[in-house]
């Protein structure tokens, strides 16, 4: 039995919806089966992850053998700083029940630098609360953690035919946010480990949540029941909005009367699923495709929506071809 309760994708999951936690605790095969896009993205980070690694030369990897088995891990990692150890990739810890990994541990001036590596171009709030809970458990570890950094693509490096790794990356201390966020994130495990106790899942409808910071693991099991030709399809309008007229009762399109207040193409919208009517602006169409001009780059599409509006513009105008591409 592993001797902690949260990881930080729990922690982060709670975060977003205690539902969502709870049922990864207690239902986790009913996560929806994860997608090529989604493991793409995990790929993507785990090679962005290993060549970051050469920003700190001689380091030692503890990654676990297993994703059972960081418990090795942690002791791994303290016995390495006990040995004096100055650079450990996927270095792990446990405090108050909580398990983190991080990417880079590296000591500079005999003060510890933690260093998480994303494989995005820019800094999102999912990320430093992924960063704040990494430091409240590593600063309770080794009280010697003196900064913590995300760490980056630089969007601006260019390729000059040698890869220059201290170039490719951007350096960002978020020890700020961190101290910041520390009472929330001691508050959100105590929450995260009381919803635990209880059997039962936490009555929590759908709603924004389901989508922010991340789209859930649990739609399969929360959405099941969301009607086809449901408000969440409404365009121009925020989720919020959709969110707010499926729990006023109003859960289809065609359960929509009061067009007051919804943009003027989202009533259009509408008026075609109640009149099962297909509305086409070739006038405006065409206008746009005539500022067009080669090269024109081709679209590779998995949404079957989509691919049924450039079917239709294929169909009328022959300038373009577009080619679609299923993945599912
Ligand atoms: S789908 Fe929505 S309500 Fe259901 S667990 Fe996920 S975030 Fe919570």
């Amino acid at each position: 039995m592993p001797n902690y309760i949260l990881s930080k994708s729990s922690f982060v999951k709670s975060v977003q919806c205690l539902k969502a936690f709870h049922l990864y605790k207690y239902h986790y095969t009913s996560k929806d089966p994860i997608t090529k896009d989604k493991q793409a993205i995990f790929n993507r980070g785990n090679d962005v992850g290993l060549l970051a690694q050469q920003l700190f030369p001689g380091g030692i990897d503890v990654s676990p053998s297993s994703i059972k088995k960081f418990d090795e891990s942690v002791e791994r990692t303290k016995e390495l700083i006990a040995a004096g150890q100055e650079v450990i990739y996927e270095a792990a810890f446990i405090f108050d029940d909580v398990l983190v990994a991080l990417d880079i541990l590296a000591k500079k001036n005999n003060k510890w630098h933690a260093y998480e590596v994303k494989s995005s171009l820019k800094i999102s709030a999912a990320y430093v609360l992924d960063a704040s809970l990494q430091y409240y458990v590593i600063k309770n570890c080794i009280p010697e953690l003196e900064d913590i950094n995300l760490v980056t693509i630089n969007g601006d490096y260019v390729y000059e035919g040698k890869l220059n790794i201290d170039a490719l990356f951007k350096f960002c201390s978020v020890k700020k946010d961190a101290v910041a966020n520390w009472d929330f994130i001691a508050d959100r495990i105590k929450q995260a480990k009381a919803t635990i106790e209880n059997p039962s899942s936490p009555d929590i409808k759908v709603g924004e949540q389901c989508f922010r910071p991340y789209k859930c693991d649990f739609f399969g099991t929360c959405w099941k029941n969301v009607p086809e030709q449901s408000v969440f399809l409404l365009s121009n309008v925020t989720v919020g909005k959709q969110v707010e007229l499926y729990h006023s009762g109003i859960k289809t399109l065609n359960d929509i009367i009061d067009f007051e207040g919804l943009p003027a193409n989202t009533q259009k919208q509408v008026k075609a699923v109640q009149n099962n009517l297909e509305i086409i602006d070739k006038e405006k169409i065409a206008l746009f495709l005539n500022e067009v001009n080669y090269p024109i780059g081709f679209l590779i599409l998995n949404c079957t929506r989509l691919q049924y509006l450039f079917s239709l513009i294929q169909n009328h105008i022959n300038k373009f071809h577009f080619y679609f591409h299923y993945t599912k």
